[in-house]
């Protein structure tokens, strides 16, 4: 019998051509009406889920789903996938670590350059004919301090190329890593008065929401700045854009919102922000390979029906 998938968020390009002969593939509707009653009809049937770290698996979408067993997410963050759902319905959830850990840390180094060195605000006057006119002088990034909020895998690759930049690095999470010799420090504000560049790196959800507010921009100081590769939940945004507005920090390279796709006009409005689309992990090498990881997933995990089939 034909395994019934969902196709629920997009996916890089070589999973559906791999999955396209093994199982029956459903794609959800991305209005909400049609989405309603394409659920009542196919919902019953959906044994295995695709979908990604942005777009997670949420409550309404899980419960139209009785017989799920297994969610095949490609990314890393768990927070929008219902884990405690999943866990108490006994359905699987697998995800990609590893393949992206290199890019979103060049990620966070291309964020840290672009807006310590003012990058976009120089090529935006360069291509409005403006060359250097009224362009500020930018500031140096090699030998200044870098506080990273979440030293796991991709914290530490980030530490890694710092330190070709001379930085001396802290960091802050919730347990001290022996192994490594960067300080540590045991909260957020103490971190951010001891950093230049303050990187978000930590998982989203309610134990990191709101960490990096008011207090730690203050911490950070008119001289900081602060990059989010994490969460946008991690971050107290509306706070964040006061503390930009006022000098309060200097500036902010974010690839995570509070609320995406939905960017603030305010943060639009700011020469000191940079922006990118929850992009750090976008490059087409990262990208297969996460796809690749989905398919295997959901592969390994009907394998013995597959064989069976086959
Ligand atoms: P890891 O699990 O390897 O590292 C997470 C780190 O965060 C750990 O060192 C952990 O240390 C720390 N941490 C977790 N919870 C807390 C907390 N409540 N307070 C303080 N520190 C905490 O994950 P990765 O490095 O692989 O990825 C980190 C996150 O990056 C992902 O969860 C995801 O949200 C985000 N991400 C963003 C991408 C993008 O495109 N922008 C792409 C990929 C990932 P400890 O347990 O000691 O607290």
């Amino acid at each position: 019998m034909a395994i019934d998938i969902l196709i629920a968020g997009r996916l890089p390009p070589n999973v559906l051509p791999q999955l396209e002969k093994r199982f029956r593939l459903h794609q959800l509707p991305e209005e909400r009406n049609e989405a309603g009653a394409f659920l009542q009809q196919v919902g019953g049937s959906i044994r295995g889920m695709l979908t990604n770290a942005a777009q997670g698996a949420p409550e309404q979408l899980l419960s139209a789903l009785p017989k799920l067993e297994i969610i095949s997410s490609s990314g890393v963050g768990t927070d929008a996938l219902n884990m405690d759902i999943a866990e108490a319905r006994g359905i699987s959830v697998r995800t990609t670590p590893g393949v992206l850990t290199e890019d979103v840390a060049d990620g966070a180094i291309a964020l840290m350059l672009a807006t310590s060195r003012r990058l976009m605000q120089a090529e935006r006057n360069v291509r409005a004919g403006r060359w250097l006119k009224d362009l500020p002088l930018g500031n140096r990034m090699t030998g200044k301090r870098l506080g990273i909020l979440g030293l796991g895998k991709i914290g530490q690759a980030l530490a890694k190329r710092a330190a070709a930049f001379d930085m001396p690095i802290a960091y802050h999470q919730r347990n001290r890593n022996p192994d490594v010799p960067y300080a540590y420090h045991d909260s957020v504000v103490s971190l951010a008065e001891a950093s230049d560049f303050l990187v978000v790196i930590v998982p989203g959800g309610p134990a990191t929401e709101n960490m990096v507010d008011g207090k730690v921009f203050d911490a950070l100081g008119p001289e900081g700045i602060l990059v989010n590769v994490g969460r946008g939940s991690t971050v107290d945004q509306p706070e964040l854009i006061r503390a930009l507005e006022q000098g309060r920090i200097r500036a902010a390279g974010l690839d995570v919102l509070a609320d995406e796709p939905h960017v603030p006009d305010a943060l639009l409005e700011l020469e000191n922000v940079v922006l990118t689309p929850h992009y750090a992990s976008g490059t087409t090498e990262t990208r297969l390979a996460m796809g690749q990881r989905v398919v295997d997933n959901l592969l390994e995990y009907f394998e013995a029906e597959l064989q069976g089939a086959d």
